[in-house]
């Protein structure tokens, strides 16, 4: 818990200049409280990012990373996406909250099995109006100051299970997807019967013979899925802005797993299949860029905006088994994964701007970690840290902060 003694000064300042966000209607108060908008990514890898970034092809991303902090985000060992996000709504190790995988207790992860109180529950009490959108193992949904719109393990129709498919809003089964219950039709009426998660991915049988077809067409439903997103995230800071906002995409794992762009030289290159779409991985951090530039259009230089990812993505290259997938994504070839024993092969990533926050600069090696993210947000509204969170508030990200 070093550098508690130092908490005050910038945090202070923020608020101060912070002017009274435009609340969720009966969340709004008088107290002066920062707007935050934290996107989400299920594994941006910074060795995909970066080339883009030079590239100029990440328009948007490099605008922050210019005017914000940047750097890897170390994660838990053998990350996967349920443990790791439900790291950043507790900050507390997996086996302490409960949400060690996918599967917990026999059964797929859910709200239910959450034994720490999350960052969503936090903020609500603290009169923090708090806004979330496909956010990974938020299903079934909990009340909150605001809305929650599950993301991935919601269960549904053609996706009993929750595990790594898609159901549509309308085809939810066996919890509830939205709170409150009544936006649901004014989602459906505004928004379209939107996916919830990112698309299954195919299996050996259903690709064997029909390598191009079956990729292709999994790709434009991917496209489909980001789109309706998109449109979802738009909607609701518009229609719904909260103080506190979480949203989240998850396909660009899901191609990194099967479509990773894998050389002759990497364990389960096949030349039928790994040439068909070699930049469809890339692609999803190119689209990537463009939802962030519709996140952006809702930014303006009193709110704080982190982009965060739960780890990397790297091609297979060592003998421990795959575990993340290994019992629900059937028969697929996975030729990438994330849930190496060494979480530092597959750092996350973070990026921070806002008022306060220095500018352009790079964070190097590990200093900020995925058990971080709860408090360095319960900080910014000014709220306490829970003692049993094992992270820290990164004051070092801000312009005022003075090493002694
Ligand atoms: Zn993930
Ligand atoms: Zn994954």
């Amino acid at each position: 818990m070093h550098g508690r003694k130092h908490l005050f000064f910038p945090f202070l300042l923020a608020l101060c200049v912070t002017p009274v966000p435009l609340g969720a209607g009966e969340a709004s108060s008088p107290q002066t409280r920062p707007r935050v908008i934290v996107l989400g990514v299920n594994g941006a890898e910074w060795d995909f990012l970066r080339p883009l970034l030079l590239r100029g092809e990440m328009p948007n991303l490099s605008r922050v990373i210019e005017q914000g902090v940047s750097g890897k985000l170390q994660t838990v060992s053998a990350p996967n996406c349920p443990k790791v996000y439900s790291v950043f709504f507790t900050s507390t190790p997996p086996e302490q909250n409960g949400i060690t995988g996918f599967i917990v207790g026999g059964t797929t992860a859910h709200t239910g099995r959450l034994r720490a109180e999350p960052l969503w529950s936090l903020l609500s009490k603290g009169g923090v109006s708090v806004g979330m959108a496909n956010v990974p193992a938020t299903f079934p949904v909990m009340p909150v100051e605001g809305y929650m719109i599950s993301g991935m393990l919601t269960r549904g129709r053609g996706c009993e299970d929750g595990l790594l498919c898609s159901p549509k809003l309308s085809e939810v089964q066996g919890g509830t997807a939205v709170f409150p219950p009544e936006l649901v039709a004014e989602l459906l009426e505004n928004v379209g019967d939107f996916y919830i998660d990112c698309a299954r991915m195919p299996t050996a049988e259903a690709l064997a013979g029909r390598e191009p077809a079956v990729t292709l067409e999994w790709l434009a439903r991917v496209s489909k899925i980001r789109e309706q997103q998109t449109k979802l995230f738009d909607y609701l800071l518009a229609q719904h802005p909260t103080d506190f906002t979480f949203l989240v995409q998850s396909c660009e794992d899901r191609v990194g797993h099967w479509l990773y762009p894998i050389q002759p030289h990497n364990v389960g290159y096949s030349p039928k299949q790994h040439t068909i779409a070699v930049d469809a991985f890339p692609n999803q951090y190119r689209a990537l860029d463009r939802v962030l530039g519709t996140v952006l259009k809702h930014v303006d230089q009193n709110t704080f905006l982190l982009i965060i990812s739960d780890h990397g993505i790297k091609p297979l290259r060592e003998k421990e088994e795959h575990q993340a997938h290994k019992d629900h994504a059937g028969t697929t070839p996975i030729i990438a994964k994330h849930d190496f024993e060494d979480a530092d092969d597959v750092p996350g990533v973070f990026v921070a701007m806002g008022p306060g926050i220095k500018k352009g600069a790079r964070l190097m090696g590990f200093p900020i970690s995925v058990y971080d993210i709860a408090p360095t947000l319960l900080h910014l509204y000014g709220l306490p840290v829970p003692d049993q969170m094992r992270g820290r508030v990164v004051v070092e990200i801000f312009e005022d902060y003075r090493k002694d």
